[in-house]
């Protein structure tokens, strides 16, 4: 796949109003944070959201509605002849389309896959279309509340990576001889996005994703909250282990936390976990 770096001053045809032929046959990942802005959108609880709208443990839409476009299904919350049913509520990655975004050095870089463009197979007329900056089309979607609440997951993502690692490598862990919870940190990222979330404990998927946290409205603030309710949580039941065992379970368990926040902000399990292990065995 061809990916284009894009300058906030490059213009593209991006004023497309057509509802709804990007919103079929898509991945589209909700954080916690985006999980419950949206589930408050529709009016439910997040888990009933959850439940109903999403897969993969609550961290990607369901693309099951009625309507087709090229054999694809539309979104779950796809409303034939009108478009999005949670517009305002909407996560970064339908704000973003047909644009995507990468961290490179700490810096947001924005992206497009495609030769050209990448709407213009199922819309070829879409290059007559009037032309806007990346940056005006970035402003006109709102993705800066979202993208914070993007970098934010990034950060607690690491820390609980960080969690995983001193469980293993500063608790006498790895001195002891232990590989095993090496070999299970790759694993988990090998599993599909299906089986990962199956590895979570119960109470730690919750904790995870249905965090009991009211204030939505300030993603910052719903984060901050999130990350502090989940290293509590951490310190409270890993801080009193007694042996190796207890330590490798604690271990792999941070890890399996930390892949599926990962994937619910676009990164890839594998290749975190594998870099992950890396890093471990340098310390050996
Ligand atoms: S959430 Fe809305 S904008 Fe995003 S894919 Fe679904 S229907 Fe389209």
């Amino acid at each position: 796949m061809i990916i284009t770096k894009l300058n906030l001053e490059d213009s593209l045809p991006l004023t497309c109003t057509r509802a709804g032929t990007c919103c079929h046959g898509k991945t589209v990942f909700l954080n916690p944070w985006e999980l419950a802005n949206i589930a408050n959108e529709k009016k439910l609880t997040v888990t009933k959201f959850a439940e109903t709208y999403c897969e993969w443990g609550g961290i990607k839409l369901k693309f099951d509605g009625d309507s087709q476009f090229k054999n694809q299904s539309a979104c779950s919350q796809y409303i034939e002849n009108f478009g999005c049913s949670v517009h305002l509520g909407r996560p970064l990655a339908c704000r973003l389309y047909p644009l995507g975004r990468q961290i490179q050095h700490e810096k947001a870089q924005y992206i497009h896959q495609g030769k050209e463009f990448p709407c213009l197979a199922s819309c070829p007329d879409v290059v007559e279309l009037p032309k806007m900056t990346v940056e005006e089309y970035l402003q006109d979607q709102s993705t800066k509340t979202y993208e914070s609440g993007q970098d934010l997951y990034l950060e607690v993502m690491q820390q609980l990576a960080d969690i995983a690692f001193e469980l293993y490598l500063d608790s006498g862990l790895a001195d002891s001889g232990n590989r095993e919870t090496l070999v299970q940190w790759e694993k988990l990222g090998e599993l599909s996005p299906e089986e990962l979330p199956k590895t979570i404990r119960t109470d730690w998927l919750i904790a995870l994703t249905f965090p009991d946290i009211e204030e939505v409205k300030n993603p910052e603030v719903f984060i901050h909250t999130h990350a502090n309710t989940l290293f509590t949580k951490s310190q409270t039941e890993f801080g009193s282990i007694q042996t190796m065992k207890e330590l490798e379970t604690a271990s792999i368990l941070t890890m399996a936390i930390a892949l599926q926040l990962a994937r619910s902000i676009g990164a890839n399990p594998k290749e975190l976990s594998e870099h992950w292990v890396k890093t471990a065995k340098k310390h050996l």
